[in-house]
């Protein structure tokens, strides 16, 4: 006998993927996670295995138009742009440039706040679930720099948005510093602790444990390529390279790659790869007291089940290009560095697009004229951190459960969509007809 619960088909697994399709079955739908390879293997496979609790700054913070081009031209830099991506990046520049305004901030980092505060209570839970505690851990995190000046937490704007949500702040100097951390190298003169936050040993086998939970539930995984969305009623159609599959709702947590599916559906969101890389060595000799993040250099490093793990890097353009190892070998330098008594050689190199809107803020709802079709994506910097919210919330809207959360700030078309800018020119004086 056939199931008569309502289908959900969530393409993309990564760690946004599993989590919706997870709270998903758990709300009573017959739920579907598709994706061409198997689960965590795309961006949600190399992070820094961050839970970013404290997350309440984007990228784009005032002042930022005059730090990127000098950084630009820094072969070290962890900014980078890959300028053959211009002509898909350049809307993304522009939208990033206008985000990086004092007056948003403070409805901003509300947001990220919201959507990010609970990571670690509810990885933990999943986690569990999942069989697999000792997965999630709590942790602070420990910023350093060379130049105490980098880390002025008594004026510094970004420190005043973590401390009036609730951040706790310390400042480390000198011996305090290599007390808290005695394998870093004594260039560094301050260190700012800041949490409580979590981290996972290992995000790729937490995403996989996950999902096996998802499977545990009744939730099925089917491997194929998604090739078109097929929207026709209330029941949307999906081309893919295993056939013709069809459900009531649809989630889209496709990471860098969603536009490309809902592009065609009218929505413009400016969504591109942030690309990250990251070194991990296996045998380093050392293990680390807290989630290193370089405040001047712009890269984490934190102790994992396969060794230490340096990764970073802003490199803007498409998910798909080759890598460019040569930021791999930025990482690695700088890692040596940081850290003289360790054993950093042979170390495992990996790229991964983060999946980047220009406000740091991800895409979570309908999307505009298509009421059961959703996007879960573009959570940049803070996937891993906001995996789980994101799967509540996305299940809660597909469910038509009302939500005590303000979403504005992740409206899908808040740049606009093809549908609403045809309606906005209509409506505009002396433009209609
Ligand atoms: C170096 C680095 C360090 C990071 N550190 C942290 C950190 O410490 N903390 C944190 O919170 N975040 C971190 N991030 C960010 C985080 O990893 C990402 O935001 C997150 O993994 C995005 O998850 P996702 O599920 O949206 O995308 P992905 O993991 O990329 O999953 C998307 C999936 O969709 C599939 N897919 C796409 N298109 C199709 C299609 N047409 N058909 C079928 N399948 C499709 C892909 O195969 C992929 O598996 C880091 C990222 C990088 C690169």
């Amino acid at each position: 006998m056939g199931s008569t619960r309502r289908r959900a088909i969530v393409i993309g697994a990564g760690i946004v993927g599993v989590c919706s399709a997870i709270e998903l079955n758990r709300r009573g739908w017959s739920v579907t996670l598709v994706d061409r390879l198997d689960p965590g293997e795309g961006c949600s496979y190399g992070n820094a295995g961050i839970l970013a609790a404290q997350a309440v700054v984007p990228v784009a913070m005032p002042g930022i138009e005059r730090e990127a081009p000098s950084m630009l031209l820094d072969p070290e830099s962890p900014l980078v742009i890959r300028w053959a991506s211009l002509p898909w990046t350049a809307r993304w520049l522009w939208n990033f440039r206008k985000a990086a305004n004092a007056e948003r901030l403070p409805a901003a980092a509300d947001g990220m706040k919201a959507l990010f505060g609970t990571t670690v209570e509810l990885h933990e839970a999943l986690a569990r679930d999942a069989g697999v505690p000792d997965l999630v851990r709590p942790t602070r995190y420990l910023y350093v720099a060379r130049d105490p000046a980098k880390l002025d937490v008594e004026n510094g704007l970004s420190w005043r948005l973590r401390r009036e949500r609730g951040a706790e702040i310390e400042v480390l100097d000198g011996e305090d510093l290599y007390a808290a951390e005695p394998e870093l190298t004594r260039e560094y003169k301050r260190g700012v602790r800041l949490g409580p936050i979590g981290y996972t040993t290992n995000p790729f086998r937490l995403t996989q444990s996950y999902a096996r939970l998802f499977q545990r539930e009744g939730g099925r995984v089917v491997k194929a390529e998604v090739r078109a969305l097929r929207p026709a009623g209330a029941v949307t159609g999906l081309e893919t390279s295993a056939g013709q599959m069809a459900a009531e709702s649809i989630v889209v947590a496709a990471g860098s790659w969603s536009m490309t599916l809902l592009r065609p559906l009218g929505l413009t969101l400016p969504l591109i790869a942030e690309r990250g890389y990251h070194v991990t060595f296996a045998d380093p000799g050392i293990t680390l007291n807290h989630v290193i993040s370089e405040a001047e250099r712009h890269f984490a490093v934190t102790s994992m089940e396969m060794g230490l793990r340096v990764a970073g890097t802003e490199e803007l353009g498409l998910a798909d290009d080759k890598p460019a190892w040569r930021r791999a070998d930025v990482l690695e330098r700088q890692a040596r560095a940081m850290f003289p008594r360790a054993r950093l050689a042979d170390g495992k190199r990996w790229m991964g697009p983060r999946p980047g809107t220009p406000d740091s803020l991800p895409a979570i709802g309908a999307i505009p004229g298509h009421p059961n079709i959703f996007i879960a994506a573009g959570h940049g910097h803070l996937g891993l951190t906001g995996g789980p919210n994101t799967g509540r919330i996305v299940a809660s809207l597909a469910s038509g459960e009302r939500l005590n959360m303000d979403l504005s700030p992740f409206a899908p078309d808040r740049y606009g969509s093809r549908s609403a800018q045809t309606v906005e020119v209509a409506l505009m004086p002396g433009r209609a007809g």
